[in-house]
């Protein structure tokens, strides 16, 4: 039983950010039993790590996977329009089987670009739980929940949220988690969010939520609250641990401390701010001082348009130095570290390393790629050099779901057959 990588160069992102050499790795069940060199244990897959770098794999703490549909479906527009005429019209007119093959082939794309667990909020989540049951991946779900300050509304989509969670936390022997989903401060009424933070504790799980994206969010909740974002969601004490904040743009820097006091986990989404043009940059030295738990995504395909984790990590170091005037914000370790051990702990997983114990979720990189020659530093080049074409093999909860560049999870030409046909479909409809 078992796997058994060996002679591989290891990045491991553990306690001491070790990088290690001619190091065996070997899972048994879904955890990482032993970490070393020279093991003699048996198991049943033994992988040749020469040539390979073994590291944990990339967390992606937000998106909306079946929105992989929509993929270059409306670029180059403003927010609002890009919203209001082309995105939310088409939403509309989503089908459960549209959710479950835009969901499948982001769960493609995410394997294939050495992503193995990501946080996800969007509508018919049964679908996308569905989805990732069968491709194998760790997955955080949450059913998206919007009231627009209407109480029948809300009663509908908390029951819904509710549902979700007990369907599906903990399924899958653990893979799959649920959460609670509520959409935006300025789509839920303070009453959902309220309603949210008691159940997330009674289920104990954790919350999803859009947060300080647009400065119009701002002025809207300064008109309309007389508080900043961050602020009146602590006002009726929502901040906490369990909440995942995606975004995180426009903050202060007494909000950036208060993110930082209660725990929450910002998840950093930069290519989709850069795209839909927010103007701002997440404040990332002010969030990481404050101790705020600092994740990346990449928000769906339609404004991204990829669920590249690679182009994340970049985005992210280029974004922070270019904004900041200062080549040292975002360095490559922290930008990995966001991308692995603070993802895997804003999701609730243990894993984001390569550490004994830990959940053996990993992908293997192939070396003998120009884009990786020569490697004077192992984490500079996974984060400002590797891409998606560079991965050969994915593990995840001990499970091989990639092996030399071949899914073996499922078909992966009928998975892209059937999501293009469900994006022609649905812009048709
Ligand atoms: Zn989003």
């Amino acid at each position: 039983m078992g796997i058994l990588i060996r002679n591989a160069l290891v990045l491991t992102q553990n306690e001491r950010r070790e990088v290690l050499k001619d190091c065996d790795v070997l899972i048994e069940a879904n955890r990482i039993a032993k970490v070393g060199k020279g093991m003699r244990e048996k198991a049943e897959h033994v992988l040749d790590g020469r040539g390979k770098l073994v590291m944990p794999g990339l967390v992606n703490t937000h998106t909306h996977l079946a929105m992989t549909l929509l993929r270059g479906y409306a670029d180059d527009m403003r927010l609002e329009d890009w919203l209001e005429k082309k995105i939310w019209p088409r939403e509309a007119k989503l089908k459960p089987a549209d959710v479950r093959a835009g969901s499948m082939l982001g769960c493609l794309e995410m394997i294939r670009g050495g992503t193995t667990s990501f946080v996800d909020m969007y509508f018919m989540m049964g679908e996308t739980a569905a989805a990732v049951e069968k491709c194998g991946l760790r997955a955080n779900l949450a059913h998206g929940m919007i009231d627009m300050d209407k109480p029948e509304r809300r009663k509908k989509e908390l029951a819904a949220g509710e549902a979700f969670v007990r369907e599906w936390n903990g399924k899958v022997r653990g893979r799959i988690m649920a959460s609670f989903g509520p959409h935006a401060i300025y789509t839920c009424s303070r009453e959902l969010l309220e309603k949210t933070n008691e159940l997330a504790h009674k289920h104990d799980v954790k919350i999803h939520i859009h947060l300080s994206e647009s400065r119009k969010e701002v002025v809207d909740c300064l008109a309309k609250h007389s508080k900043r974002p961050a602020d009146y969601l602590e006002s009726f004490g929502f901040l906490s641990k369990r909440v995942i904040a995606a975004h995180c743009v426009w903050l202060r820097r007494e909000e950036c401390a208060l993110l930082g006091k209660r725990g929450v986990s910002a998840s950093h989404v930069p290519a989709s701010n850069m795209k839909l043009a927010g103007g701002g940059a997440m404040p990332i030295p002010e969030l990481e001082q404050a101790k705020a738990n600092i994740c990346l995504g990449t928000d769906g395909a339609a404004s991204n348009n990829s669920l590249s984790m690679f182009g994340a990590m970049k985005l992210c170091a280029l974004l922070h130095k270019n904004s900041r005037w200062d080549a040292t914000v975002a360095p490559a370790q922290q930008v990995l570290d966001f991308a692995t051990r603070n993802g895997a702990r804003a999701m609730g997983a243990e894993a984001g390393a390569i550490a004994e114990g830990r959940l053996a979720d990993l992908i293997m990189l192939d070396l003998r790629s120009p884009n990786l020659v020569p490697m004077h530093s192992a984490v500079s080049n996974v984060v400002y050099a590797a891409s998606a074409g560079n991965v050969t093999d994915v593990i995840v909860d001990g499970k091989i779901l990639m092996r030399e560049r071949k899914v073996v999870a499922f078909d992966e030409e009928k998975v892209m057959e059937a999501g293009e046909k469900a994006a022609f479909d649905l812009v048709s409809r």
